[in-house]
């Protein structure tokens, strides 16, 4: 009898957890398990604030995918994908096709940019290593030009982060460290360097507990960060950007650095492929299926889910992605052994922490708040505990984070 084929597009939290059990579950000869990613390493996008400001190095937040799967189990194939044909049950990818039996969309996500003029040119995102890598370049590359200019351009040295969510200020907790050690390097005077914040909403991280919040931006201002609240940007240019406060109030910033952190969305694949989507995120059934669609699964970035307490989608996060490949493993294993009963997902949301530097953090756990040296051991044992739900101890000797006290 044909074997049936499951392909797993993207090797992320939700693609990874995804491929490592169905490896634990299923016997060699139930299924053909092929996990299709554009690199042939892993990128723990959780840590990417830290390799984009040069606080850690990119090596740090990567590993290779064949490492953690069991070969004999899951073919890796290292492609992009462009396109699904759900007519035809295939996915086209740059160098050839694959068809398939069983999907997993697990591409995660695209910075969200809302048409915003002149940001795709001239911004940079956290958005992968590359970008991670590029963003670093360039700071640095500011920092060393100042200096070679006979005529000082201050405006090199300032930095914009646009967006004050949980990614821009984890941003500005690293930049806040970084700034220091560049100034040293590049025998800069740091009183020229400008660190600004631009936030639309009337809040920095909006929607967060209000004393933890607090606690972060004046920790964040005292180590120079400068926040520009109910501001949003309008527009991004070669020299900085142009911000707006209510109707009339608009000026334009200059900056040598300008960072977009101000959300995202889903994969672009889902709305080229022609599923039904709310900006690139497909609101999946309980079981995590596309609606009308029984064998395409979509888990984390790119799958929307609602959070029925408060009738609004759970923000997309590594938390909800690597539960969602779990329970979608199981799904999985459930109709290739021809069970009629799917397992509905429900997240089970632990908390969340916020980082502020290697040393500082702010964060809910189980119902408490934390902030200084005790959320930010929490945040890198959350930071351990995933490598170890991908591959053990063994990973996590390799990559952990262990310098917690
Ligand atoms: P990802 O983990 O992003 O993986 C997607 C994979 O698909 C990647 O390997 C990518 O290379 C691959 N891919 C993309 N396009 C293609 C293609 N066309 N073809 C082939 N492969 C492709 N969440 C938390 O819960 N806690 C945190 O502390 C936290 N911190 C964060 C910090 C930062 C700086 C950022 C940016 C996000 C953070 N998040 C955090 C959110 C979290 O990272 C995401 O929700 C999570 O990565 C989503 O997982 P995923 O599997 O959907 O996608
Ligand atoms: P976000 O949507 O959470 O925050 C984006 C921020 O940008 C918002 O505060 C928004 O008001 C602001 N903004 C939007 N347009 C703007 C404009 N034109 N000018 C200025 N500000 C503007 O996005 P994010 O921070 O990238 O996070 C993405 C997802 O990843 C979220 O679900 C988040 O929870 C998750 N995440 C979690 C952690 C963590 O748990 N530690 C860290 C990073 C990201």
């Amino acid at each position: 009898m044909r074997k049936p084929k499951i392909v797993i597009l993207g090797a992320g939290y939700g693609g990874l957890i995804t491929a490592t059990r169905l490896q634990k579950m299923m016997g060699a000869n139930e299924a053909d398990i092929v996990l299709i990613n554009k690199n042939d390493y892993h990128y723990e996008t959780t840590w990417l604030h830290e390799a984009s400001a040069g606080t850690l190095h990119h090596d740090r937040v990567r590993y290779e995918i064949r490492d953690v799967i069991d070969r004999s189990k899951v073919e890796f194939v290292q492609d992009t994908a462009v396109e699904i044909n759900k007519e035809e049950k295939k996915v086209i990818l740059e160098k050839g096709e694959v068809s398939y039996d069983y999907l997993v969309i697990a591409l995660g996500a695209e910075p969200e940019t809302f048409g915003i003029k002149g940001l795709k040119e001239y911004a940079f995102g956290i958005v992968n290593v590359n970008s991670a890598r590029q963003l670093r370049e360039h700071i640095e590359y500011q920092f060393a030009t100042y200096n070679m200019e006979e005529e000082k351009k201050d405006e090199r040295l300032s930095i914009v982060v646009g967006g004050a969510g949980f990614t821009g200020i984890e941003f500005l907790g690293e930049l806040a460290n970084r700034i220091p050690e560049l100034c040293h390097e590049y025998d800069v005077d740091f009183h020229k360097v400008r660190i600004i914040c631009v936030e639309a909403a009337p809040m920095v991280l909006p929607g967060f507990d209000p004393e933890l919040v607090n606690y972060a931006t004046s920790y964040l201002e005292r180590k120079g960060v400068e926040f520009m609240i109910g501001t949003a940007i309008k527009e991004c240019t070669p020299d900085g950007i142009i911000v707006a406060k209510g109707e009339d109030e608009v000026k334009e910033i200059k900056a040598g650095t300008v960072v977009w952190a101000a959300g995202v969305r889903g994969n672009s694949i889902i709305e080229k492929s022609g599923f039904e989507a709310m900006r690139g995120r497909v609101k999946v059934q309980p079981d995590l299926r596309i609606p009308g669609q029984d064998d395409v699964f979509v888990i984390g970035d790119s799958s929307l889910i609602i959070n029925e307490e408060i009738n609004r989608p759970y923000p997309p996060t590594a938390q909800i992605a690597m539960q969602q490949g779990e329970v979608c493993a199981r799904n999985l294993v459930a109709l290739v052994r021809e069970k009629s009963e799917l397992e509905a997902f429900k997240p089970d949301i632990k908390g969340t922490v916020c980082s502020l530097g290697e040393n500082d953090a702010i964060g809910v756990v189980y119902g408490k708040k934390l902030t200084g040296s005790k959320a930010s051991f929490m945040k890198k044992m959350i930071d351990n505990r995933a490598l170890f739900m991908v591959g053990g101890p063994s990973l996590v000797l390799k990559k952990g984070k262990f310098n917690i006290f």
